[in-house]
């Protein structure tokens, strides 16, 4: 099999591998299309620790199943399928008391476990879900997006009505903004990208703050009745400020970071607006197990994502196109490998 395989800062190469067997309880999969996420270009350029390396990129994964291993229920050959990346150990205490999104050893592939960049992967059945034909294969990859936007609004409380401030309008914050909606909630997103604040709006994001243009605290603050925002999320993977986006919160309001980065040292200082304001913060970096709620979503076109795909890559200029993002990170919102 051929897969991307990061072996340290700027080397990644395309690397052919044997073929793996598959074992009792496994499926393997042939890639249909794979997501390249901030998480691959954060890695790739030295800002993000994989957990060990060479590690295969590649987190947003859908592919179709060309075999199954002994044991394997639910699954056949042909079947489309999307694959959460998060995997939980089942065996911590967080695990056994249903709250896998907090597994203590939690893998995730493509960051510290191979991920899917490759023609073919061999993987445990249970990481796969099976799409329904109404969600197109370069749709699916963005079900991880979806799902952890589903794990941020629930870890936030987000009731019907309030304001949820989310700051960075990349692909993540723009469907974040979109399960939002569908919550009843009233999403306010911000950003500097013009561009991608326009494309927000146009999938029905009404409330957009472009906070070079605008003073995005008066905005908010007459958004918000002079309240200011229950709830804050700040997208982890976004170029935005963190101290800022505690500044857009109410006094006793929550705040999520969501999704996977480095985090950099400006956010010492923000520790003082924590106690200040007596905010709530929460980390929430992933969405496991939420797949089927993240699927249907998708199928009903609740989230739309029509928009979001920038441009699809050949398989063989992986490596180009993650240059080119390391290089020019706000002019992409989605590429997607079609191998
Ligand atoms: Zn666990």
């Amino acid at each position: 099999m051929k897969a991307w395989r990061l072996h340290d800062k700027e080397k990644l190469t395309l690397d052919e591998l044997p073929s793996q067997s598959v074992g009792e309880g496994c499926v393997k999969i042939k890639t249909l299309a794979c997501g390249i996420s901030l998480t691959d270009v954060l890695m790739y350029e030295g800002k993000l620790a994989p957990g060990s390396l060479p590690v295969i990129i590649g987190r947003q994964c859908v592919g179709m199943v060309t075999e199954t291993g002994e044991n394997v229920t639910g699954l056949v050959r042909g079947d489309r399928v999307a694959a959460d990346p998060f995997v939980s150990c089942k065996t911590c205490a967080p695990c056994k008391n249903g709250r896998a999104d907090e597994c203590e050893k939690m893998l995730c592939c493509g960051l510290n476990d191979n991920g899917f960049m490759s023609d073919f992967t061999v993987a445990p059945a249970g990481v796969f879900y099976k799409l329904p034909d109404r969600i197109s294969d370069t749709d699916g990859v963005f079900l991880e997006h979806i799902a952890l936007s589903i794990n941020a609004v629930g870890k936030l409380g987000l009731d019907k009505g309030e304001h949820i401030v989310i700051v960075g309008a990349n692909a993540l914050g723009i469907i974040l903004a979109q399960v939002a909606l569908y919550y009843q909630a009233v999403p306010i997103l911000v950003d500097t990208a013009a561009d991608n604040l326009a494309l927000a709006e146009s999938l029905g994001v009404y409330y957009t703050v472009n906070s070079v243009d605008a003073d995005s605290m008066i905005k908010i603050f007459s958004l918000t009745g002079g309240r200011m925002s229950e709830t804050v999320a700040f997208v982890s993977t976004s170029h935005m400020s963190f101290g800022r986006c505690l500044d857009y919160a109410a006094v006793g309001g929550r705040v999520a970071v969501v999704g996977r980065s480095q985090i950099s040292d400006e956010m010492a200082g923000s520790f003082n607006t924590v106690l200040d304001k007596q905010l709530k913060v929460a980390g929430v970096n992933n969405g496991a197990k939420l797949f089927p709620a993240a699927i249907n979503l998708l199928a009903n076109r609740t989230v739309d994502v029509s928009k979001l795909i920038s441009c699809e890559v050949k398989f063989g200029d992986v490596e180009n196109s993650v240059r080119e993002h390391a290089e020019n990170i706000g002019r992409f919102v989605k590429a997607v490998v079609r191998p």
